[in-house]
């Protein structure tokens, strides 16, 4: 992975400035709009996380996938929510080079790019501070499953994701935010889509879904698990994982191959 090892360079049809500060990018258009589609979404997914109250100031960042086209778009970095525009959003391959777009992509941008090529079936995924999950990783916390709301949402425990080393945080910050994601998903057999939170010690939630907008709500239910898990433990400090026959029925009867839940 040069991306973030490289201050400057230049790539097939496309410059790249990549600096410790982020990026500067010089892309090269062909006329045509790529992804208008995913575009608004991940525009509208952006937006949405302002109302869901999951970020202040410019404190978060979604991004989806067109997995057939293989370009991805991300929202451009320390934008207003409430500016943004389908054309503001920056399109990017699989490489990580800027395909489309004049505004410097988010600074998790690298972080969002390694999630996408370690596990193909990520459609989109929401990074935000919000604070309740956000408090869990930053005591480096993971979030147990204390209850049936949680269980209904997230198949256990939302795992905590180690700190990076110094050498990490040298070598590339977001990169190896993405690594250590990776890491921990693979390391405790989890598919992204079937636990799509996770926490990342000293610093925040990332969530995942089918798309952009199925990665927000997967940060709404978070943010809802960590503060009644936040309250249930300040009413019992001592408070253990909900039993995990529970767990299992209300996960099953929403998700599992005989779900109930909705309407067919
Ligand atoms: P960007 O505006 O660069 O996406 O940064 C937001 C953020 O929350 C960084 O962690």
């Amino acid at each position: 992975m040069v991306l973030s090892a490289v201050p400057v360079f230049a790539r097939g049809r496309h410059l790249f400035f990549v600096e410790k500060a982020g990026w500067r990018v010089a892309p090269r258009h062909d006329g045509k709009v790529k992804i208008p589609e995913i575009r608004e979404q991940v525009c509208a997914a952006n937006q949405a996380l302002v109302p869901a109250d999951l970020v202040k100031l410019t404190w978060g960042n979604v991004s989806g996938m067109d997995r057939a086209s293989g370009l991805w778009c991300i929202k451009p970095s320390g934008v207003d929510y409430a500016d943004l525009t389908p054309a503001d959003m920056v399109v990017l391959d699989l490489e990580g080079q800027v395909v489309e777009g004049t505004l410097r992509p988010s600074s998790d941008t690298l972080t969002h790019l390694h999630l996408y090529r370690e596990f193909d079936r990520i459609g989109g995924i929401t990074h935000t501070h919000s604070p309740y999950a956000t408090s869990f990783a930053q005591a480096c916390r993971e979030l147990p499953c204390f209850g049936t709301t949680h269980a209904d949402h997230f198949c256990g425990t939302v795992p905590l994701v180690r700190a990076l080393t110094p050498e990490e945080v040298e070598a590339g910050y977001e990169h190896h935010t993405g690594v250590a994601i990776g890491e921990c998903l693979r390391g405790l057999g989890l598919d992204p889509l079937e636990m799509p939170a996770v926490l990342q010690a000293h610093h925040a939630p990332f969530t995942f879904g089918h798309d952009a907008m199925d990665s927000v709500k997967n940060s709404i239910a978070l943010e809802m698990c960590a503060r009644m898990a936040l309250h249930a433990l300040q009413l019992t400090p001592a408070l253990g994982s909900m039993p995990g026959h529970l767990l299992e029925k209300h996960h099953q009867r929403k998700h599992g191959p005989a779900a109930y839940y909705g309407q067919k």
